[in-house]
């Protein structure tokens, strides 16, 4: 007879192997796209709040299936980044982004920066500043058209190394910015030493503040203590006016979210450029 005991262990066994199984289904995923050219950069606009424009964006990654259909990056990023997948798809994302981004430029349509997101595995490259040199030679894309979202979680472990990488991007013309602020270490002291550019307030700060007083107060603390140090701010996750209008009296300077716009192909994006320039 099974003791209860027993049961569980089949259970636990059981959704083991199922997650097993879907890892592996992952990553067959995974290679069958990098093999097919399945990977397919979305772009959402980052918007100057005083104005309503777009000037920046950011490339966002999905997995576009013959079968499956439209994967997110949320299903196969955190496996890519446990077994190194990561590099090949980031190196993918990157040469796309620049290379959308020099069409955009050439097209007279946008000049500002494309933000891409550098996970821990490719800022820990022995050759991250040559690789992305040579993805800029190679779309002709100025440096000072590419900002790199980079995380918390990529530089703290080891901040003096991680300081150096990121003055060796920042002398090459590249914008930097932390990512997901305030969901990770939030080490405040480090933070001043990091030569970055602006600071991204990560969604689940901004979903309630527009119910949540605790939650407005510390926006606010961390957008004042942003510009202190000469970072510019942007919120992301902004779906209501309710929480537009609150960061705009807090003096955010720039939003990425629903309310303006989703990220959205290449060619959707291109009309969406259309539209919004004079001509
Ligand atoms: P992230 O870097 O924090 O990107 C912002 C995420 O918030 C995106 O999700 C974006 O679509 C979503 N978002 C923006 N505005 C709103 C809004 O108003 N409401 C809601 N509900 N969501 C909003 P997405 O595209 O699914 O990407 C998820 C995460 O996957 C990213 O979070 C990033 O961590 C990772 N990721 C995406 N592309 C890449 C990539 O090329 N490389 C790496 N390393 N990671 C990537
Ligand atoms: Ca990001
Ligand atoms: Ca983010
Ligand atoms: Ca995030």
């Amino acid at each position: 007879a099974k003791s209860a005991g027993g049961n569980r262990y089949q259970f636990y066994s059981e959704s083991l192997n199922r997650n097993a199984i879907r890892r592996l289904e992952v990553e067959t995923l995974i290679r069958e796209g990098l093999r097919n050219d399945l990977f397919e950069v979305y772009y959402q606009p980052k918007i100057k709040l005083s104005t309503g424009k777009i000037i920046g964006m950011e490339a966002l990654v999905r997995l576009n299936h013959p079968e499956h259909g439209v994967i997110p990056p949320n299903d196969f990023i955190p496996l890519a980044e446990e077994n190194g997948l990561i590099i090949d798809i980031g190196e993918l994302v990157l040469k796309k982004a620049c290379f959308a981004t020099q069409q955009w430029r050439i097209q007279g349509l946008f000049n500002g920066r494309v933000a891409v997101n550098l996970s821990s595995k490719q800022f820990a490259l022995p050759d991250l500043q040559q690789r992305i040199a040579s993805i800029l030679h190679l779309t002709q894309l100025p440096a000072i058209n590419l900002e790199l979202e980079i995380t918390e979680g990529t530089v703290i472990h080891d901040p003096e190394t991680a300081i150096n990488v990121m003055q060796q991007l920042n002398k090459m013309g590249i914008n930097l910015a932390l990512d997901d602020f305030g969901t990770g270490y939030s080490s405040l002291s480090y933070l001043k030493r990091f030569p970055i550019h602006s600071l991204k307030i990560d969604k689940a700060f901004i979903d309630d503040i527009d119910k949540s007083d605790k939650d407005l107060k510390m926006v606010d603390s961390i957008i004042t203590m942003a510009h202190n140090m000469e970072l510019t701010v942007v919120a992301e996750g902004v779906e209501h006016s309710s929480q537009l209008n609150i960061l705009k009296a807090l003096k955010c300077e720039y939003i990425q979210g629903y309310i303006y716009d989703k990220p959205m192909p290449m060619k959707q994006y291109t009309q969406r450029l259309k539209e919004e320039s004079p001509h």
